[in-house]
């Protein structure tokens, strides 16, 4: 009989993240959600209260303290880690925040949330994921590579620091038989989206936007034997945008 194997995801919430956590608890995966808040009475996720971790990644003294609490509901050992949560912070009238206008406190707390806190998991549970000979998916996104219209500054630079992370660690974790990617999404339909999005789908070639278990089917391809020998790269989830 096959050890049931654990997944630990940060975002779980809401987006993309939900439904990371619905594709994985269908496969039978345990799966330990990190988010901002308590485990809801009334939660939309499974897994349930004993395997939630509350935890404010914008924090770094947060982060680190609760890798000890996770590393105890591990038990030695960690198949898959995914890296989802991200904030970006919007611009006036909600459009991109620029260069300019992001002030060094908004540049911070977005490289907290959307890279730090990927950093300090991943190497802090380094052991673990040698164990498992497990895999690392990090969420990063299209704006990482190209300037777009509605991300922000900080934000764009932070998921590209997220995907030249994923080169580094697919290099170091290697040796070990850890796996690390990335996948870029393009515009998926969550509430991260700025007002506005809708109207990009007449210019995505498939002329519709991504749905959020789109992109848990990448994410779960990525942490499964299907992609044994895939490392390294950034897989972008886009319909074709940008071609
Ligand atoms: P979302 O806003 O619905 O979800 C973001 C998640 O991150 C939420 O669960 C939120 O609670 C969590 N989070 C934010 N700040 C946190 C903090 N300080 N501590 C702990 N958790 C925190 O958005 P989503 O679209 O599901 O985003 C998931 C990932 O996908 C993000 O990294 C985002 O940058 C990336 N992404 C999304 C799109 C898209 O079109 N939706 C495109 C490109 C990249």
């Amino acid at each position: 009989m096959t050890a049931t194997r654990t997944l630990l995801l940060t975002g779980a919430s809401r987006g993309i993240g939900h439904a990371t956590v619905r594709r994985f608890n269908a496969e039978g995966w345990r799966v330990i959600t990190c988010s901002r808040h308590p485990f809801p009475d009334e939660c939309p996720w499974g897994g349930g209260a004993a395997n939630h971790i509350q935890i404010d990644l914008a924090s770094p003294n947060d982060v680190i303290e609760k890798v000890e609490v996770i590393r105890g509901m591990l038990g030695g050992r960690l198949d898959a880690l995914v890296n989802n949560a991200g904030i970006s912070p919007k611009g006036p009238e909600g459009g991109r925040l620029n260069t300019f206008d992001t002030d060094l406190r908004t540049w911070g707390h977005v490289f907290h949330v959307n890279f730090f806190a990927s950093v300090v998991l991943a190497r802090s549970l380094k052991d673990e994921l040698a164990a498992a000979k497990g895999a690392v998916v990090n969420v990063t996104s299209i704006a990482g590579a190209r300037v777009h219209p509605f991300a922000g500054a900080a934000y764009a630079t932070s998921k590209a620091a997220l995907a030249a992370l994923t080169r580094e660690m697919a290099h170091d974790f290697g040796p070990l038989g850890v796996r690390v990617n990335a996948i870029a999404p393009g515009e998926i339909r969550t509430d991260i989206l700025s007002a506005g999005t809708e109207e990009l789908a007449d210019t995505i070639p498939m002329r519709r936007l991504g749905e959020p278990g789109e992109v848990a089917d990448t994410v779960y391809f990525l942490c499964t034997s299907p992609s044994a020998y895939i490392s390294g790269t950034e897989i972008e989830i886009n319909g074709a945008q940008h071609v």
